[in-house]
């Protein structure tokens, strides 16, 4: 008997109807002789009006109530699924994350897993019942209060549970087919990916690809746990996300002598801005003295480029990426250490546009850089920033043409499919 984890997002558990719809999937992965454990998140758009309602009442509304009131949200969707599949002749449970054995630290609103305890869980298993659990929230030891995981936070709790009860597989149901070599509404010729390590998946998630969310990934890498993200609409087979060993093991098995694509995907970001400072001083200390002042902001800075400095003036530009709504923070404590820092003066440029190339083949192969430049030369779109890891290349364009730049970039690496993608009217969540 295999143990699986299965995670319904908030589009698919919308309303009644749809509840009843994925009750029966549950039933059927029951019926199959499987013990069924469930991460379901709030019905639709709950946070959301959750969260509007809470600042209707107040501006700022106290981190612990807001939680107390955002996890109200999954216990309406695990108590209406469990009714629902009663109603159909099984056994089912739900439990609060605090029930489920779901510890995390104090910090409300993105607090982080400590521990899981399943003990309640196990045991409802044991007894022949599926387990239906409340994504997105936790309790702390020290508070006794009630937390939440972050937005999106029912994708870890589903990974936790499988990494604590030793699934078989962890499976995140959405309202697209898997994960996707671009999104399909950015390059509609972009391809379901069968197959794909976590790794990479790791570097789309960061490089603005929404079908996972990075904890989850990471959270799933830390502990081995096979992700299988599909659509809860139809029976496709989605996306397998394995960790390397893993895929190379299961490669192996299956004898597949294909060779592995080199890309894996393309993904895009218009959420970032570009703050540069201008006339920095070109002396040592300088960018530990700037980096100092932005990281006390708790910025998310990305990408970072230095100019080689004019012999004239021995001054440099230093200019970085980080996500727009940090950009006013970051640029009002530039602001107040201009004079003791030295440099003339800062820019910001919230019109940029990042591209993202990922895939693990870029580590034997050389030329990848070469073809993905020269394929923006040739649609006609500049290049104002670089940056690389081991397995990604990412530039910043103008904002306007990043999405053009996506569609050259992924014909060009062989990426495009033979139709168009089917999209969905859904989210990815
Ligand atoms: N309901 C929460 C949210 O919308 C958690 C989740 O859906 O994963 O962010
Ligand atoms: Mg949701």
């Amino acid at each position: 008997m295999a143990l699986i984890v299965q995670k319904y997002g908030g589009s698919s558990v919308a309303d009644a109807e749809s509840i009843k719809r994925v009750a029966k999937r549950i039933v059927e992965t029951r019926k199959g002789g499987n013990e069924v454990v469930v991460a379901v998140s709030a019905m639709g758009d709950t946070t959301d009006e959750l969260l509007d309602l809470a600042h209707d009442v107040t501006p700022i509304p106290a981190p612990r109530e807001l939680d107390m009131l955002l996890t109200a949200g999954e216990r309406i969707s695990m108590a209406l699924l469990a009714m629902a599949i009663r109603s159909m002749g099984y056994d089912a449970r739900s439990f609060t994350g605090s029930q489920a054995g779901m510890i995390t630290d104090a910090q409300h609103g993105a607090a982080r897993i400590v521990d899981v305890t399943p003990g309640r869980i196990r045991d409802a298993l044991d007894e022949g019942a599926i387990a239906i659990v409340a994504g997105f929230q936790g309790f702390n030891r020290d508070t006794k209060d009630i937390t939440t995981l972050g937005r999106g936070g029912s994708d870890t709790t589903a990974v936790a549970l499988a990494a604590a009860l030793n699934a078989e597989i962890c499976e995140i149901y959405t309202d697209v087919d898997g994960v996707f070599t671009a999104d399909p509404r950015v390059v509609p010729m972009a391809r379901k990916i069968d197959r794909i390590t976590s790794e990479e998946m790791l570097e789309l998630a960061a490089a603005g690809a929404k079908v996972l969310y990075i904890r989850a990934v990471e959270y799933a890498r830390r502990h081995g746990v096979t992700l299988h993200v599909r659509s809860s609409f139809n029976n496709n087979e989605g996306t397998l996300v394995l960790h390397e060993n893993a895929a190379r093991a299961a490669k192996q098995e299956d004898g597949s002598t294909v060779e592995e694509p080199i890309i894996a995907g393309v993904a895009t970001d218009l959420s970032e801005a570009k703050i540069t400072v201008v006339g920095v001083p070109d002396v040592p200390g300088k960018a530990a003295q700037i980096f100092k002042i932005v990281a006390k902001t708790d910025a998310n800075v990305d990408m970072i480029v230095q100019n080689v400095s004019a012999a004239s003036t021995g001054l440099t530009d230093i200019s970085f990426t980080l996500p727009k709504s940090e950009g006013q923070r970051v640029l009002t404590a530039l602001k107040a250490e201009q004079g003791d820092v030295g440099f003339q003066n800062l820019q910001y440029d919230d019109q940029i546009g990042k591209l993202a190339l990922v895939g693990a083949g870029m580590r034997t192969n050389s030329g990848v850089s070469a073809k993905l430049f020269e394929a923006l030369y040739e649609a006609g779109i500049n290049i104002e920033m670089i940056s690389t890891s081991e397995i990604r290349i990412s530039v910043v364009t103008r904002a306007d043409s990043v999405n053009e730049a996506a569609r050259v970039v992924h014909r060009a690496f062989g990426l495009d499919g033979d139709a168009t993608a089917i999209v969905y009217a859904g989210t990815g969540r």
